[in-house]
């Protein structure tokens, strides 16, 4: 559906003294990658590595060096390599784009936020007034932002800034949307909740998407496909768990980093207090997602976050037993594999805490530090 080739986008650098041209900083040096139709695809990465650019790229809002790009079929840039000069202008690309610091229009209500998209469409496209109408209805209703409709989208809450961003980004129904690190302001427990939200939008409307992110919770647990960047290259590229657990370099090892993912069902919700189920028993956490009962998810938990003793705790919740399979010394910290039932917990602890590998324990999961990501 989308296809970069040998994308190349360099900016000049800092000019020092006796150097000129060659100090150029290479923000995007020879990246390559395919979306299919209907898929969300992760750039992930740490700041500056030329997730924004490649993005800025595609939307036509960079210019690059030389390379592909092509979205359905439709060259939309093209430059070297003896290609025909390509250049679609930005604003017949007809993307979808919501960004990190979510440009609304102040002075406009919701409605008129999400409408204008539309509003502005050359007159032969134009859906008629009742039909702009009814759509910008249908996505406030979506984004459960039916009822601010008629306020000033200022007098939003950030959460809902967010998600009005968002409505602006879909209401043109793009063929690809683009979305550089649209949670990145949002405190952890709203990110947790439109995480869902556009797990299931992005679903239930089938758009193909590009995700930007620095988040590897967010990548692994939104993606169909992620192409991990460093440095303006894609080191790695591949489906969430593949990277997951298989990394091809240390970069890409330590980038992920490590996290329990337990799948789990709902079991019980009251506000934010979750019960779930999982293979090998209850949990309970509090989570800003707004699941009902039954939904399938993942329990994410970081090996930090278990405590591992070999005494009963006090704790009563969220206590498992196991037995210790692997022990490494880190240095500065011990990590533990631990069996529990067919499920492999790691329990990450202080040099003074080590278990020798074969010894029964128990694992406390931290409620507070349990959080709650879309299932497959
Ligand atoms: P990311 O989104 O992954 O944080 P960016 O694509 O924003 O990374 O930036 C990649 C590199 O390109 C960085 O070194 C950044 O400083 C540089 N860069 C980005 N935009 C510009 C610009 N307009 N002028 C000069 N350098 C830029
Ligand atoms: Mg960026």
């Amino acid at each position: 559906m989308l296809e970069i080739t040998s994308l190349v986008k360099s900016f000049p650098g800092e000019k020092t003294k006796g150097k000129t041209a060659s100090n150029n900083v290479f923000a995007v040096n020879d990246v390559s990658f395919e979306v299919r139709q209907g898929e969300m695809f992760t750039l992930l990465g740490p700041s500056g590595c030329g997730k924004t650019t490649t993005l800025r790229s595609i939307a036509g809002l960079e210019k690059p060096d030389s390379g592909r790009i092509a979205v359905g079929g439709k060259t939309f840039f093209a430059a070297g390599g003896g290609a025909k000069s390509v250049n679609v202008p930005a604003n017949q690309r007809g993307l979808g784009m919501v960004f990190q610091s979510y440009a609304i229009w102040p002075h406009m209500t919701v409605f008129d936020n999400v409408a204008f998209p539309l509003q502005v469409m050359p007159r032969t496209k134009r859906p008629s007034k009742k039909e702009i109408e009814n759509r910008v209805n249908r996505v406030l209703e979506t984004l459960e932002l039916r009822q601010y409709a008629e306020r000033q989208a200022t007098k939003l809450s950030g959460g809902q800034q967010q998600r009005l961003a968002l409505g602006r980004g879909i209401i043109i129904e793009p063929e690809l949307l683009l979305l550089d690190e649209p949670l990145s302001n949002l405190d952890a427990k709203l990110r947790e909740s439109l995480r869902f939200e556009l797990k299931r939008l992005q679903r239930e409307l089938g758009i193909t998407s590009i995700y930007v992110t620095h988040d590897q919770v967010e990548a692994l647990s939104l993606s169909s496909n992620i192409a991990v960047m460093k440095a303006g290259e894609v080191m790695q590229l591949g489906k969430p768990r593949e990277i997951y657990e298989n990394p091809n370099s240390q970069f890409v090892a330590e980038f992920i980093g490590t996290s329990n993912f337990i799948e789990a069902t709902v079991s019980n919700r009251t506000g934010e207090a979750y019960t779930v189920e999982t293979n090998e028993g209850t949990l309970t956490l509090s989570s800003g997602a707004q699941v009902p009962t039954g939904t399938r998810v993942v329990a994410s938990i970081r090996p930090e976050a278990v405590g591992i003793s070999t005494e009963r705790p006090m704790a009563t919740e969220n206590l498992w037993q196991g037995k210790v399979a692997t022990r490494a010394f880190l240095g500065d910290a011990v990590d533990h594999v631990v069996g529990v039932g067919k499920t492999e917990i790691r329990a990450r602890t202080v040099p003074s805490v080590s278990v020798p590998p074969g010894t029964d324990v128990y694992l406390h999961l931290e409620a507070d530090k349990i959080s709650l990501v879309p299932a497959d």
